[in-house]
Order: C-alpha cells, then sequence, then structure tokens
C-alpha cells in the first residue's frame, strides 16, 4: 500500500475542517483534507450562531459567506401557547459579531470547503478515513478513495473533524455514553409561504410544544422563500408516529396550532428525514499526534507545538474548550426539564440579565465575564427559583 506524508491532515470537510483548513494555512502549514462524500451533500445544523462568525472571518472565509447570499440572521424568538418573546443578539452581554446566517448546508459547507481550497489545502473528496495508528512516532491513517484503493497517510498531525462521524472516538475507543435522555429529531425544508408579517424571517423559531416540555420544533428561515422545519423529542415519544417521516413530522406539529398555523399554506416538497441518538461524548479530546475539533479558537495550541514548544494540551485545549461546552450543557440540561423556559418566557426579565441570556444564545459562552458563563449552574437555577 501506498504511504503518503502530510504535515497537518484533517479527517472531514464540513464546516469545522474547512474553517480549520483555513486557519492552519494561514499559519503557513500545509494541510490535507479528506471528506468521505461528494460536496455540495446535505447536513443539519442551519442556523448559525453569532460567535462562529469570528472564526470564519479568521480563517479568510467572510466573503465567500457574505457573497453566498445566505438569510442574515439577528437572533432567537420563542413561542409557547400564546406567549411569544424574541432575542436580538446586537444587544447582549459579549463582544463579537452580533449578527449571522441561516444557511442550506449542502451549499454553507461547499462555500467553505472552496474557501479552504482557494487558500491553498488540498481537499480530496469521496476519500473516506478507514482506521487510524497513534501508536508511532507520527499519527497515521488508512483511506479509500474514489477508486477503491487505499492508501496511507503519515501527518505531522492529525485533526478530528468528521462531526456525526465520530472517526477518532469510533476508531480509537474515546467515547463514552452521553447522560442526556436519548433524543431524535425528524426534519425537512418547506416551501413556507407564511402570511406577510406572520414571520420574522431574521430569526430562528423555536416553538414548545404546549402540552410536553421536552418536545420543541425550530423553523429555521432561509433567504428563498423555504424553511427548515423539525421537531427534537425523547425517542419514546417519537416513536409513537408512525408512516412515512413526513407524515409524521405534520401530525406532530398539527399537536401545536401556533406552528400549524404559520405553516398551514406551506408546501411539503421535501422528504423529511430522521437523526437518532445524535449526544455523544469523549474521554478526551486530544492524544499524541492528534485533537478532536471543537473550538477552533485553541489553534495557537498547534502553532505552539509547531514552533517546537511543549504544549499541555489538557489545560491549554482540553479545559478551555469543555468550560464553554459545560456551559451550553448547563442551559440545555434546564431547558428540557423546563427552567431555562421560565426564564426565557417570564413577563418582565431584568434587561441587563437578558443580554447576558442573549449573549449565550449567540454561542458567547467561553466569555467568563459574564456572570451566567462563569457561574452558569449556580447563577441560572437562583434565576429558574426567582422565574418559577
Ligand atoms: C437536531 C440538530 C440540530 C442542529 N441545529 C444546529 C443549528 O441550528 N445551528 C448550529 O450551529 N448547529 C446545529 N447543530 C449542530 C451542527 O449540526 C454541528 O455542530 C455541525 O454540523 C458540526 O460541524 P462539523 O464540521 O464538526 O461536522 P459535520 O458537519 O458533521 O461534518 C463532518 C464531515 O466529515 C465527513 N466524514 C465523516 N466520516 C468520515 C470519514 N470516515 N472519512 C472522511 N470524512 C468523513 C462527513 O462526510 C462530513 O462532511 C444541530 C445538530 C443537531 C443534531
Amino acid at each position: 500500500m501506498k504511504t503518503e506524508s502530510a504535515d497537518i491532515l484533517i479527517i472531514g470537510a464540513g464546516p469545522a475542517g474547512s474553517v480549520a483548513a483555513g486557519l492552519l494555512r494561514k499559519q503557513g502549514r500545509d494541510v490535507l483534507v479528506l471528506e468521505r462524500e461528494q460536496f455540495p451533500r446535505f447536513s443539519i445544523g442551519e442556523s448559525l450562531l453569532p460567535q462562529s462568525m469570528e472564526y470564519i472571518e479568521a480563517a479568510g472565509m467572510l466573503q465567500d459567506v457574505v457573497e453566498a447570499g445566505f438569510q442574515y440572521k439577528n437572533g432567537a424568538a420563542f413561542v409557547r401557547g400564546d406567549k411569544y418573546t424574541d432575542f436580538d443578539f446586537r444587544d447582549k452581554f459579549s463582544p463579537g459579531w452580533g449578527t449571522t446566517f441561516q444557511v442550506q448546508r449542502a451549499h454553507f459547507d461547499h462555500v467553505l470547503a472552496r474557501g479552504a481550497e482557494r487558500q491553498g489545502a488540498t481537499v480530496r473528496y469521496r476519500h473516506e478515513v478507514l482506521s487510524v495508528d497513534t501508536t508511532g512516532e507520527q499519527p497515521e491513517v488508512t483511506a479509500r478513495g474514489p477508486d477503491g484503493e487505499t492508501y496511507r497517510v503519515r501527518a505531522r498531525f492529525l485533526l478530528d473533524a468528521s462531526g456525526f462521524g465520530r472517526v477518532l472516538p469510533r476508531l480509537l475507543d474515546l467515547e463514552t455514553p452521553s447522560n442526556f435522555p436519548k433524543r431524535g429529531a425528524i426534519f425537512t425544508h418547506v416551501q413556507d409561504r407564511t402570511p406577510p408579517g406572520s414571520f420574522d424571517r431574521n430569526k430562528i423559531r423555536v416553538t414548545v410544544h404546549p402540552e410536553h416540555v421536552h418536545v420543541w420544533y425550530w423553523t429555521i428561515p432561509f433567504s428563498d422563500g423555504r424553511c427548515s422545519l423539525g421537531v427534537v423529542a425523547k425517542m419514546e415519544y417519537l416513536e409513537q408516529y408512525k408512516g412515512e417521516d413526513t407524515e409524521r413530522l405534520q401530525a406532530i406539529v398539527k399537536e401545536t396550532p401556533s406552528l400549524a398555523n404559520l405553516l398551514k399554506d406551506a408546501v411539503w416538497d421535501t422528504p423529511a428525514r430522521k437523526l437518532t441518538g445524535y449526544a455523544a461524548n469523549v474521554k478526551s479530546l486530544w492524544g499524541p499526534g492528534f485533537a478532536l475539533l471543537g473550538n477552533a479558537g485553541e489553534f495557537h495550541c498547534i502553532r505552539r507545538a509547531h514552533a517546537g514548544e511543549t504544549v499541555d494540551w489538557e489545560k491549554d485545549y482540553a479545559k478551555p474548550l469543555k468550560a464553554g461546552v459545560d456551559t451550553f450543557r448547563t442551559f440545555v440540561e434546564s431547558w428540557y426539564a423546563g427552567g431555562f423556559q421560565q426564564v426565557i418566557f417570564h413577563p418582565n426579565p431584568s434587561p441587563d440579565v437578558r443580554r447576558m441570556i442573549s449573549a449565550i444564545l449567540a454561542g458567547y459562552a467561553w466569555d467568563t465575564n459574564n456572570p451566567y458563563v462563569a457561574e452558569s449552574k449556580r447563577r441560572l437555577s437562583v434565576l429558574e427559583a426567582v422565574c418559577a
């Protein structure tokens, strides 16, 4: 089998892989990206967080994204029964971008991957990573190209950006069960035909089921009159609905009058899809010669390692990354338990607290100047008690 060498090898050309490739090219590194699929390809995760704009900009891809014509986004709206509230991310506690886009991922991911290529990264589509060996001096992966031939790549550094593919966690036995209950999502794109003035297209809309606190829907408008529509719920709940996924989603939407009414003229022209049990955990975010990609902001570690400095990957990479993830986890858990929903729908919120919450919804979960980041558990439980 042929063996090639690479400076940086990235698994996956989703947003994380492409942005990482752009950032590393800016550091002058040679980058090879192996991507299993042919682009454009469908993916989920269409309402970007403003915080991610900082990395798109740093990777030199801002102009590509702005010129692609995606739907502008400035916040999030929440609906439960007859209650409606919205957050404008330009009015938030943390500094940084307050606006972003809602994107069809097939197009968006392709725009970023082409941005990485324009900056000199090599992206090989339809090249799947099959196995990895991290026991030698340098990590080595075995991949299969579109012609069916397998080959090896030995890299100075390996980054796993395989997202839902979870390549290194699976191959290196890094997976640990998630403590989130098993949830699933059913989703599609529709031509929404919402009545004029009824839908703020600049915001993702999150609608809560009138009876089940753990069931919620997203509507993410795009710039072409279409919108992404999905429901997230515990598996047991979704399993009650039989038939094709489109029929199941239609039946669940019907249960929530405000949403059913918003979408009463929608054209359901795309078969729905589903995703189940996507929550996952890992034992470690790094190992000898490799790291799992999370927040591309921690990239100075790779630069320092390349410059011959000793990097404490746990302290300098994993710990800061996990801190923000833990903040999100606190809010997500509280959302499903109902407490954070009471905060969101409270009729008389304090403007200062709202700006702090707005920052977290916009993705600024690493800004420890925000008290709801620095002490998220304690602060949120006090706030829940006050709002209850
Ligand atoms: C229900 C749901 C709703 C979501 N909504 C949002 C949202 O509104 N906004 C948001 O920001 N995020 C959202 N997310 C999260 C978002 O989908 C992910 O964070 C995002 O897609 C991760 O991007 P990524 O680049 O890390 O991975 P991915 O987008 O998964 O890309 C990974 C790439 O790796 C490739 N790959 C996989 N295996 C291999 C292999 N063996 N060899 C080579 N290549 C491989 C894949 O083909 C893929 O192209 C949502 C997630 C879920 C489950």
